[in-house]
């Protein structure tokens, strides 16, 4: 029996093998064809100028210049950011690993949310591939208007941190804490936007897993763009952690719930606590919740405690219902009951924009209209928009080693790009 335990490995030490394998696999495969490229480039370098009848004096003289040029470029991306860069103004956002802070970038005057995440939670959470798999797809999405603008990430000894574009406007829920409920015509401007930004997603490879309307932002003018892709494709969702089955104060507020490792479940499709396998249709159940919410006011799982929700997802069939009141179009519960459904009847990104509930709307050209919300900002430091929270603790934290030399950490290594 001892015996037999002792070769037993941890879910947690398989994940973290798992993901220093990776790096080190990424990491070495990487440099030797970057290695291959640039042999080549030379290559083809020496090859033209021969075309071209250069000396070879001539030819010493531009391959220098290159080299010059190469050393500077990597001189500047050596240049570390470090958190002493950013100054920070107000708290917006407080989540499972840390915090958003409203931040000006001081060397460059830009104002940006940096999200902090503390290292030693993420190990203890088993998460470690919640921060490498959101810089990987907030990397990839650059140029996409759906999703929110990641400027660049770093760290210290002991926390991550990626800094993302402000988005003023607040996020869905607090929009929904403040309205209740929206009108048909107003939820009908956010579904388009979110059914865009989600395919968009999609298009980009990648399942986001975790929408809900605290991970959906508002921009200056009322659209959305989304964000919080910890969860996204390939980063597990640990269901048979004590997390799910830890009971929630019955007075905890939306907000705070918010704030838990994976958050309320109201809006996970059932096949994802079912292990059942899944795509990018779990994102268009999780879109149906969200209507939902916007018309009746809650989601149609809504308890007060996380496995309660959670056993009514996974009975859907005998639980989910429309309230008598407040009343709800039939053409909304039509395209709702088919997004909130099983996987294999779910609708699919085509049906779903022919759906009549749109009414012709020309969902393609969504963010080209006006929001039903423009919110209120009055300067670029405002953060109205955005709950209060008291500071927890410092920023910077005085006692920690100098941020500024560079650190490793397994599966994410330090980047950093320029403003
Ligand atoms: P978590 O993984 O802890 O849920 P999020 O990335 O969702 O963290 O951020 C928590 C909250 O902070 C969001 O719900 C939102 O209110 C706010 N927030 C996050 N990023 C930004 C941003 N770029 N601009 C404005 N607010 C943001
Ligand atoms: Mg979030």
């Amino acid at each position: 029996m001892i015996g037999k335990k002792e070769i037993q490995i941890s879910n947690a030490t398989r994940d973290r093998v798992e993901a220093c394998r990776l790096y080190i696999e990424r990491k070495y495969a990487k440099q030797i064809q970057e290695e291959q490229q640039q042999l080549e480039g030379w290559q083809q370098l020496s090859k033209l100028m021969d075309a071209l009848h250069m000396n070879p004096k001539e030819q010493e003289i531009i391959k220098k210049e290159i080299l010059k040029k190469e050393a500077e470029q990597m001189r500047k991306k050596r240049t570390k950011l470090s958190i002493e860069d950013f100054q920070p103004l107000a708290i917006i956002g407080r989540g499972a690993f840390g915090e958003v802070r409203l931040c000006r970038h001081v060397p460059s005057q830009q104002i940006v949310a940096v999200k902090k995440m503390k290292k030693h939670e993420m190990i203890f959470k088993n998460q470690i591939g919640h921060v490498t798999n959101e810089r990987k797809v907030l990397e990839e999405a650059k140029g996409n208007n759906w999703i929110v603008e990641m400027k660049c990430s770093f760290q210290d000894e002991k926390n991550l941190y990626l800094v993302m574009e402000y988005l003023a406007g607040g996020d869905l829920m607090t929009l929904l804490m403040k309205k209740d409920i929206l009108s048909e015509a107003e939820a009908r401007f956010y579904m388009a936007e979110l059914v865009q930004a989600v395919a968009s997603v999609h298009k980009l490879g990648f399942i986001h897993r975790d929408l809900k309307p605290d991970n959906i932002l508002l921009d200056n003018n009322g659209h959305i763009k989304l964000s919080d892709f910890g969860l996204c494709k390939d980063a597990e969702i640990h269901f048979d952690k004590p997390v799910f089955s830890q009971k929630f104060k019955s007075k905890q507020t939306r907000r705070e719930k918010a704030f838990s490792t994976v958050g309320t479940p109201d809006y996970i499709a059932p096949e994802v606590p079912l292990q059942q396998g899944y795509d990018g249709s779990v994102d268009w159940w999780s879109v149906g919740v969200i209507l939902y919410e916007m018309l009746v006011g809650y989601p149609p799982s809504y308890t007060d405690d996380p496995s309660t929700t959670c056993q009514r997802i996974i009975r859907f069939q005998q639980s989910f219902a429309f309230p008598e009141e407040p009343k709800v179009s039939q053409l909304a519960k039509d395209l709702i009951s088919k997004l909130v459904c099983d996987a294999n009847t779910r609708l699919t990104y085509d049906q779903i924009i022919r759906h009549p509930w749109f009414g012709g709307l020309s969902i393609q050209k969504i963010r080209d209209m006006k929001a039903p919300y423009i919110p209120t900002i009055r300067s670029e430091l405002d953060t109205s928009n955005f709950d209060k929270y008291e500071e927890e603790e410092p920023w910077i934290n005085k006692n920690q080693k100098s941020t500024k030399k560079e650190m490793t950490f397994v599966g994410y290594t330090s980047q950093t790009r320029r403003f």
